[in-house]
């Protein structure tokens, strides 16, 4: 399933970025989802669920999905504009373009970890 190797890969990204400890303390994921990034919010949201869930360490870390409007640059006039009902259309000069400058991105945008002193969770 798509969802679910997006999810994998999102937690992958942040080992390697943070390492695997500090995601011990991982609370929240913010990503910014494009509206042409091939991606069904609520289908990311329910495999991020079932996955974090299963994975038991991660049940509690949240995920919040910033939608990021589908963007245009008109080759006539240069300008650009904002695409609604996908009629891919220059908004100033009403020519049609395909030039796509926003809206295909599929980014971890932030990440909030809780505030805890490293070394004092695990004594012996
Ligand atoms: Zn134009």
């Amino acid at each position: 399933m798509h969802e679910v190797s997006l999810v994998r890969s999102i937690f992958h990204t942040l080992e390697e970025e943070f390492g695997a400890e500090a995601l011990d303390s991982l609370e929240r994921i913010e990503l910014r989802v494009g509206l042409l990034a091939n991606v069904e919010p609520v289908l990311l949201q329910n495999a991020f669920r079932a996955w974090t869930e299963t994975e038991g360490r991660f049940g509690h870390v949240a995920l919040h999905i910033e939608l990021v409007p589908i963007e245009v640059e008109c080759p006539t006039c240069g300008r650009r504009s904002g695409v609604e009902n996908y009629r891919f259309v220059c908004g100033h000069c009403g020519r049609p373009t395909n030039r796509i400058v926003q809206g295909t991105e599929l980014l971890i945008h932030r990440v909030h970890f809780a505030e805890r002193q490293p070394g004092t969770t695990a004594p012996d």
